[in-house]
C-alpha cells in the first residue's frame, strides 16, 4: 500500500487527512521508533496521506526531516517535509532541496520558520537569507528548469497562513502574503491551529474573493490541557488558544477518560466543520504517542460527518477585540457579505513622515523619474573618482542610520516595507509580509516592539494603498552589495530592482 498526497488533494472529491510529526533530538532509539511506527501504523490504516515532519522545530537541532522522511517514504508513506529559511542561507537552502529530490521526497511545506532556538554553546544564528515568499519562488524556478543546471525538479510545494491574528493589520497582511505566496508558486496551503470556525470560514472567503486558488487544509490539534496552556500563553508562535477555550479543555480533563473523550469529539468535530465549510482536507498535530487517538477521531468523523452545522455553535472562541474581515451571518455565526474596508490608520506624524520619506523616494529614486537619467550618469562619474564615491557613502551611511538604523546592505528595500528596513526593523528580514509568530500587533521575537508589517500596513492604509503589501513581490537581496552604496547601486541597475531575477520571478 502506499500514499500519494499530491494525487489526493489534487482530487477535488477527496477529503484529505495528514498529520504532523516531530522528531526528537536523538540519531536513533526511543523518539525514532516512536516516529517510525506512527507512520507505519498510519500507512496500515489507510486514511492519510501524508506524513508531514517538521524541521528543527522552536529553532531547537532535531534529527533532519530529511533523513526520518527519506526512511518513511521507502516505507510506502508519503511525506511532506518542513522547510524553513532560519538555519541556512540560498545556497544551503537550494543544496537542500536538491537533496531532496534525489531522496524522492518531492512535498515541501515551504516556511519562513520559528526564529533560532538553543544548540550547542548558546542560541544559534538566525540567517533568514529568504523569506518563505522566495523560499517557493526558487523552488518554482527549480521545477522550470530556470534556475538549475540539471534536470527540472518536480518539487509539490505548500506553504502555511494563519487566518487567526486578532488585530486588522495582522489579519490583512496574512492574507496579502498567502497572495503572494500562491502567487510564487504554492501549491497547497496548511493553515495554523486555532479554534474559532469563523475565522476558519473567512480564510475560505478571502481566497474566493481574491481568487486564489489553492487547495487547503485546516489545521486541528489533539488539545490536552498542558499543550492548551502552552499555546494559550503565546508560547508556540501563531497558535491561538483562548482563556476561555483552556478553562473548558482544563475542567474536562478533571477526570482523565471524560477528558480523552472530549478531545477525540472537539478534534472530529472540528475536521468535520472544515470538511463542510470546503476545505480540502484536514492536517492533525499533537499526535505524540501512538496512532490510537487519531484513529478513534477518524473513526469519530465518519459517524457524524454530516451533523457538521450542529456543532459551529463549539467554535466559537473569539479573541478579546477580535477583528473579523467578514461581517458575521446571524444565522449561523460564519462570515457573510464582503470584505470590510481598511479603517487602521498611522498617526498624524507618522503620515507625515511617511509622505516626506515618498516624496523624496518619488524625486531621487525612480527609474522613470525625470531626471533618473542624470542620477545614473552622475553615478557612473561619482563610481570613477573614490573619494567622491567615499564621501557619498559616508553622507548615506549617516543619514539613513539615523533614519532607518540602516545596516548598510547595499541593496536598500525600505520603499517596499513602508520605509521601514527589513534588515534592522525585523529580526528575521522578511521583505513579503510577516511571519506567523506576531501576536496581538507584537513581534515573535520582541513582544515589547511593534511588528514591523503591522506598522507597515498603518502606513500604506493611511494613503488607501494597503494592498501594496499583496501586490509587489520583493526579491531577497543581493549579498554581493553588502557595505556598498545603496543610491549608487539603484542608480546604476545593480540591486534588486535591476536584477534579472526580480523579472523572472513576478
Ligand atoms: S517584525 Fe513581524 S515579521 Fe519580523 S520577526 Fe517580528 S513578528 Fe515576524
Amino acid at each position: 500500500m502506499e500514499s500519494n498526497f499530491r494525487k489526493d488533494i489534487s482530487n477535488p472529491d477527496r477529503f484529505v487527512v495528514t498529520m504532523e510529526l516531530v522528531p526528537g533530538e536523538q540519531s536513533r532509539g526511543r523518539s525514532v521508533d516512536t516516529v517510525m511506527r506512527i507512520a507505519e501504523d498510519a500507512l496500515r490504516d489507510g486514511r492519510i496521506s501524508a506524513v508531514s515532519i517538521t524541521d528543527n522545530p522552536g529553532g531547537h537541532p532535531s534529527l533532519s526531516p530529511d533523513v526520518l522522511g527519506s526512511e518513511i517514504v521507502s516505507r510506502g508513506m508519503d511525506v511532506i517535509v518542513h522547510f524553513t529559511c532560519r538555519d541556512q542561507n540560498r545556497v544551503g537552502l537550494e543544496s537542500r532541496a536538491l537533496q531532496l529530490g534525489h531522496l524522492s521526497i518531492r512535498n515541501i511545506l515551504a516556511l519562513t520558520g520559528d526564529f533560532a532556538g538553543k544548540g550547542f554553546a548558546g542560541q544559534g544564528a538566525p540567517v533568514f537569507d529568504l523569506d518563505s515568499v522566495s523560499l517557493l519562488s526558487m523552488l518554482r524556478m527549480m521545477n522550470e528548469g530556470t534556475l538549475a543546471r540539471g534536470d527540472r525538479e518536480d518539487f509539490f510545494a505548500g506553504c502555511a497562513f494563519s487566518p487567526f491574528k486578532r488585530t486588522e493589520e495582522e489579519s490583512f497582511c496574512q492574507y496579502f502574503k498567502l497572495f503572494k505566496k500562491v502567487g510564487a508558486g504554492a501549491s497547497f496551503a496548511i493553515t495554523q491551529v486555532g479554534y474559532d470556525a469563523r475565522k476558519f470560514h473567512e480564510a475560505l472567503c478571502v481566497q474566493r474573493d481574491w481568487g486564489m486558488q489553492i487547495p487547503t487544509l485546516g489545521s486541528v490539534y489533539l488539545l490536552t490541557p498542558k499543550v492548551a496552556g502552552v499555546m494559550c500563553e503565546g508560547r508556540i508562535p501563531g497558535v491561538v488558544v483562548t482563556k476561555r477555550l483552556l478553562g473548558t479543555v482544563q475542567e474536562e480533563w478533571e477526570d482523565r477518560d471524560r477528558g480523552k473523550a472530549a478531545l477525540i469529539d472537539r478534534s472530529a468535530r472540528l475536521a468535520v466543520i472544515l470538511r463542510g465549510l470546503g476545505y480540502r482536507g484536514v492536517h492533525f498535530g499533537g499526535v505524540h504517542r501512538d496512532f490510537g487517538v487519531l484513529s478513534a477521531v477518524l473513526d469519530r468523523m465518519e459517524e457524524i460527518k454530516h451533523r457538521w452545522r450542529e456543532y459551529l455553535p463549539d467554535f466559537d472562541f473569539p479573541q478579546k477585540n477580535g477583528f473579523y474581515l467578514y461581517h458575521r451571518d446571524p444565522d449561523n455565526g460564519l462570515s457573510a457579505g464582503e470584505i470590510i474596508p481598511c479603517r487602521s490608520r498611522a498617526s498624524h506624524a507618522d503620515r507625515v513622515v511617511f509622505q516626506a520619506y515618498r516624496a523624496i523616494h518619488r524625486t531621487f529614486f525612480n527609474h522613470d523619474a525625470p531626471f533618473a537619467s542624470i542620477y545614473s550618469s552622475l553615478c557612473q562619474r561619482l563610481e570613477k573618482r573614490p573619494l567622491a564615491s567615499l564621501l557619498v557613502r559616508t553622507v548615506e551611511d549617516v543619514s539613513k542610520k539615523f533614519l532607518f538604523s540602516c545596516q548598510e546592505c547595499g541593496d536598500c528595500g525600505i520603499q517596499h516595507l513602508a520605509f521601514f528596513c527589513p534588515e534592522s526593523q525585523c529580526p528575521k528580514h522578511t521583505r513579503n509580509g510577516p511571519c506567523g509568530g506576531s501576536r496581538n500587533g507584537m513581534c515573535e521575537v520582541h513582544p515589547e516592539r511593534r511588528c514591523v508589517w503591522f506598522r507597515a500596513y498603518r502606513r500604506w492604509a493611511s494613503v488607501n494603498q494597503p494592498e501594496r503589501i499583496k501586490e509587489e513581490y520583493v526579491p531577497p537581496r543581493r549579498w554581493e552589495l553588502n557595505r556598498t552604496s545603496s543610491w549608487i547601486n539603484f542608480h546604476l541597475g545593480r540591486d534588486h530592482q535591476g536584477e534579472e531575477l526580480f523579472k523572472k520571478s513576478k
